[in-house]
């Protein structure tokens, strides 16, 4: 039994954060802006393979500033992925516009392109063509984004990427976070790579990261004075944070294999037992980042274990683990909106869990999670 509690997916520093902090520190910039905030923004333009990024106070803050540059307003719809964290959906809210959910296909578990196409025929028929698609690479897994652009380019609606929990992760061989008119990351805590919290909006076009940089200082006017035309934001990453940022993007892509290392181990060593499936890459055009590695029980075929048995289990061994995401149409405060289910969001949530997968994980702690996992289905 360990004593140690062993952690869903915790921060990890590379100790070359020291050394950013400390330049930002001697030369007084702890400010909303400096080198490191305009060093990061290039470096994450650079890895995703997109021309600019805007570094920002959260990745939730990246898709308000997408949504009101794609001129998202009260009374508007916006079709999200159903199968999702609420910060997907939150700033759709937060425009008094309304989400339009879409569940997920079986394959990769993101927006299934049958559903998004129904939805948005079904919308137009009601009079409202829905503004923009927020899609989401669920635990580092890809859409099937040709299916997808090929929707929303038939309908001429655009796209924004919630690429939160898949910077690194790989369609086609082109980087997620660079397929959408704009992109979002997240540097929260439990993610990939972090700054203890922050975000950046990805784009090719210039207009729309000046405009996020704009927005997000609380939009003052060209002016010797402060003068505002429109409503602005305090939504700027600060120099501080941005010197984490960079000691962390130093190490990204070692982060990603060690996620990649984590998934291929618990698949080689839990794929046997019965009715347990994984969120396997379904063809060579995927390459995920296995931010989680994410585990289904179905009860039908596990001799009666349940995800839950499970996570109780665990839980008293002091293992950290988590139901999947509830589904948007399931909470209570997006029950009004409109949904297109299929039922495959549904059953993911009430099946899978969520195994620890920190890029910190010792080998012993792995060893430790897999043993308990089998020793919950021997009993
Ligand atoms: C973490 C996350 C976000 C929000 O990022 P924050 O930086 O925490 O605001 C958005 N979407 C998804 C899918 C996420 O996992």
């Amino acid at each position: 039994m360990s004593t140690q509690k062993i952690w869903l997916s915790s921060p990890h520093t590379s100790g070359r954060e020291l050394k950013y902090l400390h330049e930002a520190l001697d030369s007084n910039l702890i400010a909303p802006l400096g080198p490191n905030v305009t060093q990061f923004e290039n470096e994450m333009a650079a890895f995703t393979g997109v021309k600019h990024a805007s570094a920002l106070s959260s990745g939730t803050a990246a898709i308000h500033l997408a949504l009101i540059m794609l001129g998202v307003k009260s009374g508007d719809e916006v079709i999200a992925s159903s199968f999702t964290f609420s910060a997907t959906v939150n700033p759709i809210r937060y425009l008094d516009a309304t989400p339009v959910l879409v569940d997920s296909e079986a394959d990769t578990w993101n927006m299934c392109p049958v559903e998004l196409e129904k939805a948005v025929k079904d919308r137009i028929s009601k009079g409202k063509t829905p503004k923009a698609i927020v899609v989401v690479h669920l635990y580092g897994m890809p859409a099937n984004m040709d299916a997808i652009l090929d929707v929303a380019a038939r309908y001429n609606i655009p796209v924004i990427e919630d690429a939160a929990e898949a910077l690194g992760s790989e369609y086609k061989g082109k980087r997620m976070g660079s397929f959408g008119l704009m992109g979002i990351l997240s540097f929260n805590g439990n993610k990939i790579i972090t700054t203890s919290g922050g975000g950046a909006l990805l784009s090719d076009n210039d207009e729309f990261i000046s405009r996020s940089r704009f927005l997000a200082t609380q939009a003052r006017d060209a002016a010797p004075h402060y003068q505002h035309s429109v409503i602005g934001y305090n939504y700027r990453m600060s120099n501080v944070v941005a010197a984490i940022g960079r000691g962390q993007a130093e190490v990204l892509l070692e982060r990603i294999q060690k996620r990649r290392e984590n998934f291929f181990f618990y698949l080689e060593h839990l794929s046997g037992l019965p009715g347990v499936s994984f969120q396997i890459e379904p063809d060579e055009s995927y390459f995920s980042n296995h931010w989680l590695t994410t585990m289904v029980i179905d009860p039908a075929l596990s001799g009666g274990k349940t995800r839950e048995g499970l996570r109780i289990a665990l839980e008293a061994l002091n293992i950290e683990t988590r139901p999947l995401w509830k589904p948007m149409h399931l909470q209570p405060v997006f029950s009004e909106c409109p949904a297109y289910v299929n039922g495959v969001s549904d059953r993911l949530f009430e099946n899978g869990i969520c195994l620890p997968s920190s890029s910190n994980i010792t080998d012993e702690e792995r060893d430790f999670v897999v043993a308990s996992v089998k020793q919950f289905f021997s009993k």
